[in-house]
């Protein structure tokens, strides 16, 4: 088999590029170790920049995005039983966000891949890019027990964290910076009526709790957790009552709660790995980088990847200019940097460290003040927020 784009992994990163070079005449083949359905009932992402919007309006696939995802102009923070309004239009001249679940946008993908007769390949096994730094890369896989190679000119390692992309790189090449944070995200998912209809991120003694949602019909909770304790250990009737202990008295009474329809719990991580680049090998996503959602980055970092990695794209097709992918790894680790200091912010300041001192509790609450008492501060938040150009 052979194509121009060869792209490990169907989760949103994978399939945005290969609809993008598709509406653009470039021809890419995606290999997924899983099914549609799996990908489609990972619950995860469902705040989009405005940039990341675009992106899918232009791989034309914003149509149902733009018909029933949310534009939330703004959010509150929770503190000391009091919610501090970030209105995000005001300050940042009119930008927004949009609400719009990741199973959603990876769904409208897939479809108009499959429109356009897009070579989507499912439920493929043992995948490996191989022979990288030559002019011919290929990567070899398994389909039905039965051995396959796809060549291409370039590779894409778009299959997430977990992927086998980034280890396919010698490690004398690749360098790794992470912090991992002692506790995780306990999220539920329940088709009741959301309890705002902006989002709240809650800070609290007890710990940070964040009220999001999905539609106006479906609410996403989240509250913080000890990683010692498992899904399990957490009835339905236990995550409602944490999570209104963490809320406002106004909220917490108004708080409609119902059984779960999925309840998870993720880990809180920054990882990046630099650079994005081996070879013919081009990283994009959380194959090369991944944030604590706290700030709502990690797909958002990944459609700015998709961004320059098409452009680059382009260039060499369109025009035999190699300037972008020579750039590909500086400029999109750049953009990547901003995103994983903004979530680590918002990380540190929103959550209950269980070993912090006096001294780092104090700076928290000053930081907190001082965000609710400077506009500047409150612009900085709603900048990153809505998302840095690309
Ligand atoms: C609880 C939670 C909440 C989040 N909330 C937000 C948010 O509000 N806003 C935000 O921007 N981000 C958020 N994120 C992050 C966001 O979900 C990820 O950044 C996003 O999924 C990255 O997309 P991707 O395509 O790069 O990687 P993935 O979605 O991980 O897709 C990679 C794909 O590769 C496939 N794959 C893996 N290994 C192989 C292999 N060997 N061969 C072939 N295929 C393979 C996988 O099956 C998968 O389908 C959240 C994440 C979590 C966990």
């Amino acid at each position: 088999m052979k194509t121009q784009i060869g792209i490990i992994g169907g989760g949103p990163s994978g399939l945005l590029l290969s609809q993008l070079l598709h509406k653009q005449g470039i021809d890419s083949v995606v290999l997924e170790k899983h099914s549609r359905a799996y990908v489609l009932g990972r619950i995860r992402a469902g705040v989009l920049e405005h940039g990341f919007a675009d992106l899918m309006r232009e791989a034309g696939v914003g149509a149902r995005m733009d018909a029933e995802g949310e534009v939330h102009t703004g959010f509150d923070i929770a503190y000391d039983g009091m919610r501090h309004h970030v209105d995000l239009k005001g300050l940042t001249g009119g930008n927004s966000v949009i609400v719009y679940g990741q199973a959603d946008l990876t769904r409208d993908l897939y479809d108009a891949r499959e429109k356009t007769g897009g070579a989507v390949i499912h439920g493929v096994e043992n995948v490996q890019p191989c022979d990288l730094t030559s002019d011919n890369p290929f990567i070899t896989f398994e389909k039905d027990g039965e051995k396959q190679r796809l060549d291409c000119d370039y590779i894409i390692g778009a299959d997430g964290f977990h992927g086998v992309s980034r280890k396919a790189i010698p490690r004398d090449k690749i360098k790794e910076f992470e912090r991992v944070y002692p506790f995780g995200w306990l999220g539920v998912l329940s088709e009741t009526k959301p309890v705002s209809p902006e989002l709240i991120y809650a800070k609290h003694e007890r710990g940070f709790a964040l009220c999001s949602l999905r539609s106006q019909m479906l609410s996403r909770y989240y509250i913080q957790v000890p990683l010692s304790k498992t899904v399990q250990d957490w009835s339905d009737d236990a995550f409602w009552a944490e999570l209104k202990k963490r809320l406002p008295e106004d909220v917490s009474s108004q708080l409609e709660t119902g059984p779960s329809i999925e309840k998870s719990i993720a880990p809180l991580r920054s990882f990046v790995a630099e650079p994005m680049r081996y070879g013919n090998m081009f990283l994009a996503g959380d194959a090369a980088h991944i944030v604590p959602p706290t700030g709502a980055r990690g797909l958002n970092s990944a459609a700015s990847d998709i961004y320059y990695l098409y452009h680059a794209m382009l260039d060499h097709y369109k025009k035999g200019d190699d300037a972008g992918l020579e750039n590909y790894s500086q400029k999109a680790l750049a953009r990547v940097w901003k995103g994983q200091r903004f979530s680590w912010w918002m990380t540190m300041l929103l959550h209950n460290f269980p070993e912090t001192s006096g001294f780092d509790r104090k700076l928290q609450q000053t930081d907190l003040d001082y965000l609710f008492s400077s506009d500047s501060a409150m612009k900085s938040l709603a900048e990153n927020y809505v998302g840095l150009p690309f």
